[in-house]
């Protein structure tokens, strides 16, 4: 707390990092250069098998080392100086806070994450400012002790119940029915699309995905969301998502049977004239793929204020700047995996242009012994264990 507390976060024109943030720029480095994304090891023929075990295997449910070695708040101020427009001193401010890769992790590992103590630190920042938009990454799905023992559950409940806005369809959230995962017995239908399907029906908030299309029509399932328009305050929040298309050519090519997988950058790059058409002020994508494809995704699109990663469970201790298309920066952000981190993005925006001056991001890490754990979420946590 005390570093959030030493940073004027309002400082206009800041874009020196603080202290901590140089420290963890190399982090970031080191990030970008990786070629293996963390769920590419998760899918291996061991991970199979682990799965396919009868009881919760609490250990194998590794936290990436940034993750593990993150003990305080991360406060990093992200300056987009192009966009200022207005008078100076008239500033909307709305937070966006942002979780991925959950994977169903419901309780603590190693004194970090646990969807109580999630929830805990999501319920006290909604306090922070009613105008907050609540959006998750993807893959809430596929992970001991228990969501693996009936899919994606109990994880819709406990997001319900938190408000989420939105969230990101993850490669997880395709593929639970198939016998490589360990059989899950509790769905005898093997059609992975349907299974999706029950997902949304599920979640009483949307989930978005813009490029997965039926293989055999290649046209959007009905109930597909490609985006919403998200009302914050004044300020109406595009969101689109995007998936990785390692979901059909990667791990267990038939995983992604019934779905195909087009260009995340040109499919934004479709959609986004439609949102800004229908009165988004600004737009927030949201990409599960792993930075390096984040990056290039948003080097090829025209219009993302905002892009928020996930699927190699990584976190960006500061915002990755990326320039797009048209030469305009955007923050890339990433908030770990597991529950070990959420991440907040106050967001700057001139009330009469609805332009972008300046994003603070701040990476909370979710340590047991500090954040008070949310109750309702406590509760949905027991119900589920005994079932
Ligand atoms: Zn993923």
């Amino acid at each position: 707390m005390s570093e959030i507390q030493n940073i004027n976060l309002h400082q206009a024109n800041y874009s020196a990092p603080a202290k901590k943030s140089k420290k963890s720029k190399n982090k970031n480095k080191a990030q970008e250069t990786q070629s293996q994304p963390k769920d590419k090891v998760e899918l291996s023929g061991k991970k199979d098998k682990e799965v396919s075990q009868t009881e919760p295997q609490e250990k194998e449910l590794r936290l990436s080392p940034f993750v593990e070695n993150a003990t305080e708040p991360v406060v990093t101020e992200f300056s987009i100086n192009k966009l200022t427009r207005g008078k100076s001193g008239e500033t909307t401010t709305i937070n966006i806070i942002h979780t991925n890769d959950l994977h169903g992790k419901l309780t603590p590992g190693k004194g970090k994450g646990g969807m109580a103590y999630v929830g805990g630190k999501i319920e006290e920042l909604k306090k922070e400012n009613p105008n907050y938009l609540l959006a998750d990454g993807g893959d809430i799905s596929y992970a001991p002790p228990y969501s693996d023992r009936n899919r994606f559950n109990p994880m819709p409940e406990i997001m319900n119940d938190l408000g989420y806005h939105v969230m990101n369809a993850g490669n997880h959230e395709f593929q639970w029915e198939h016998k490589q995962y360990g059989g899950h017995t509790g769905n005898p239908n093997p059609d992975l699309i349907d299974n999706y399907k029950e997902l949304t029906e599920a979640l009483k908030f949307p989930m978005v995905c813009a490029n997965a299309v039926d293989s055999k029509t290649g046209e959007r399932p009905d109930y597909v969301t490609p985006y919403i328009i998200q009302k914050v305050g004044d300020i109406n929040v595009g969101v689109i998502g995007v998936v990785t298309d390692e979901l059909a050519t990667q791990a267990h090519p038939q995983v992604g049977d019934g779905w195909k997988i087009l260009n995340p950058a040109d499919t934004m790059n479709k959609f986004i004239p439609e949102m800004k058409a229908k009165g988004a002020d600004i737009i927030v994508g949201i990409a599960h793929d792993d930075l390096k494809a984040n990056q290039n995704t948003i080097r090829n699109t025209h219009g993302i204020d905002i892009m928020l990663g996930g699927h190699d469970h990584q976190k960006t201790d500061v915002p990755i700047s990326v320039k797009n298309a048209d030469g305009q920066e955007v923050p890339l952000v990433e908030a770990g995996a597991y529950g070990a981190m959420v991440g907040k993005l106050e967001v700057e925006i001139d009330p009469s242009s609805k332009k972008i001056r300046n994003i603070t991001s701040t990476l909370y890490p979710i340590n047991s012994d500090s954040v008070k754990p949310d109750k309702e979420v406590e509760s949905i946590i027991a119900n589920w264990k005994g079932k």
